[in-house]
């Protein structure tokens, strides 16, 4: 499922076709993946120029001239393909939505392919005021300057969740899936379920340096493919083979050796090492 490594992926893939370009109009194939009628989606969308391809959180936001965003949630599987004119890949196998895009006066300029197999995904146009609020919903973005150790540490003091399900809620900070927190906890040497207000002052900003190095380190990878995660090109990434813990129950753990852990609470799996990241000894192992 992509995370904020594979959404920033995405949207380095995306500035150079769609930004200063137009969208020529809209064609909705499943309109169950578009917030409200799809008649209302085209006609927010179509004629509209890109002013900017950014990113929230694990969201692609690309920035309308009339200030409004086209916000897309990639859910488990979503892709945001670029497709240039003459392209002889063959057509996607699952599209959502298909724009088309002009530039100039008009010539064609390749087509932005929504494309979902799975469709948990969700597309959504916001008037800049609705983004505001949106955005102000979320937790700081994890590479911004205002993600500090002293956030981390004051966030977590006030928090009796595990810090897995801490890391993954998007209101704390944003961007962070069940992938990349795992791999954060096993570097910084914390265990999955240790409660987020009992990690110890002197390791938050191991955690914190971990968070950060791990997202940067995927994001230069070009995110994880595990199965459907493709960049805006249609490459897959690279990071699955750095992975040190998730998805690999049972094989050594690169540091020590130990065979990684699996353990299921929050309804995902957690991956570990139990002798880099040992059992908080103040909880009891079947409180979760
Ligand atoms: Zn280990």
């Amino acid at each position: 499922m992509p995370e904020l490594p594979e959404a920033e992926t995405i949207v380095r893939g995306l500035r150079e076709p769609l930004e200063g370009r137009r969208i020529q109009s809209v064609r909705v194939i499943r309109p169950d993946v578009v917030e409200g009628p799809a008649s209302r989606f085209m006609a927010g969308l179509a004629g509209r120029g890109v002013q900017q391809v950014g990113r929230r959180g694990k969201n692609v936001v690309i920035r309308l001239d009339d200030g409004s965003r086209l916000v897309v949630n990639l859910g488990m599987s979503g892709r945001l393909l670029y497709r240039p004119p003459g392209d002889p890949s063959p057509p996607p196998t699952h599209p959502v939505a298909e724009m088309p895009l002009v530039e100039g006066e008009g010539e064609a300029a390749g087509t932005l392919i929504y494309h979902d197999i799975r469709r948990f995904g969700l597309l959504r146009i916001l008037p800049a005021r609705d983004y505001r609020s949106w955005s102000d919903s979320l937790g700081p973005e994890p590479l911004d300057r205002g993600f500090t150790a002293r956030y981390l540490a004051q966030a977590c003091a006030a928090s009796r969740s595990p810090i897995r399900s801490w890391l993954l809620d998007q209101q704390k900070v944003a961007g962070v899936g069940n992938i990349y927190a795992n791999e954060a906890v096993h570097r910084a040497g914390i265990h999955p379920r240790t409660r987020a207000l009992r990690i110890p002052d002197q390791r938050i900003p191991r955690l914190h340096r971990a968070i950060r190095r791990v997202l940067r380190d995927a994001i230069e990878a070009r995110g994880t493919t595990l199965r459907d995660y493709r960049t805006a090109q249609g490459w897959e990434g690279s990071y699955a083979g750095a992975l040190r813990v998730y998805g690999r129950e049972g094989e050594p753990c690169p540091r020590c050796g130990t065979a990684v852990e699996r353990e299921v609470f929050g309804n995902r799996s957690a991956f570990f090492c139990p002798r880099c990241q040992p059992v908080p000894t103040d909880e009891p192992r079947s409180d979760s």
